[in-house]
């Protein structure tokens, strides 16, 4: 479903040039669940940002269910990203004074959506997560794990394909981060959405279906990830 050939990402700052990518050849086929690893600064995150297009590449080609991104306008771009992927982060980014289910409906607003069938989208989402029970709390009047479901729900409501989520379990304990796993999961096995997640933790990275290990900017170790590769 996505697929990037010899990408590139050079970042050029003033006095230093970084490759955070270097000729990454990769292929993420949908329904499956991947998680990346390795060391800070190999450019874990600039891959999960360019798969979800909100990095460009310098180079190489990417593609979207067979179709090439590289010439898409920022507007095109921007409509892609937000109909196809959902972004969870480490630190929630949830809106601090907005309640819960203001905060999941956020992403319809920039749709268009009429706030009646916003309510009940948000809701829906909120349900998948388990925190029905909620929907007026403050961000700040819940647990880490809570306010994650929270953001889980924010990327859910648009219905996207993939989830793509960086460090989703780092600020949270390992019961927490563990139930925040087994709810990554079940989104990827009922609903069949893709997942890539980006995570420091072996024992996490362990629960999905392969692991992608990076360094310098280059994939270590990648097994069946190649286009046209016999893995099913
Ligand atoms: P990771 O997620 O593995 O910690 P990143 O993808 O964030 O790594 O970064 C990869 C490399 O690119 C690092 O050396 C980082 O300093 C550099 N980098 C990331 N973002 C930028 C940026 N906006 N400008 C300049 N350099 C950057
Ligand atoms: P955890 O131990 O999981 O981090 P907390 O001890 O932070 O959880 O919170 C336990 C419960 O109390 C949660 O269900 C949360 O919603 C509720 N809670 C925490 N802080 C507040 C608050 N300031 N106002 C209302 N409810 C709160």
């Amino acid at each position: 479903m996505i697929t990037l050939r010899n990408v590139n990402k050079i970042y050029q700052t003033e006095h230093l040039q970084t490759k955070a990518l270097n000729a990454i050849n990769l292929h993420v086929e949908k329904g499956k669940f991947i998680s990346i690893m390795g060391p800070s600064g190999c450019g874990k995150s600039t891959l999960l940002n360019t798969i979800g297009l909100l990095d460009t590449p310098t180079d190489g080609e990417m593609l979207v269910d067979g179709q090439s991104v590289t010439h898409l306008s920022d507007r095109q771009l921007s409509q892609l990203r937000n109909r196809k992927f959902g972004f969870v982060f480490q630190n929630y980014h949830l809106i601090h004074d907005l309640p819960v289910l203001d905060n999941v409906e956020l992403p319809l607003i920039y749709r268009n959506i009429k706030t009646k069938q916003r309510i009940e989208m948000a809701k829906a989402a909120l349900q998948k997560v388990g925190l029905t029970n909620r929907l007026y709390h403050l961000p700040s009047q819940l647990s880490g794990g809570q306010r994650q479901r929270v953001a889980i729900a924010r990327a859910l409501v648009g219905n996207p394909e993939v989830i793509l989520a960086d460090e989703p379990t780092g600020n949270l304990d390992t019961e927490m981060g563990e139930k925040i796993m087994e709810l990554l999961k079940q989104l990827n096995s009922t609903d069949q959405i893709t997942i890539v997640m980006v995570t420091h933790d072996p024992s996490i990275a362990g629960k999905t279906d392969y692991i992608i290990r990076m360094k310098d900017g280059i994939i270590l170790q990648k097994p069946f990830l190649e286009e046209n590769s016999t893995y099913h």
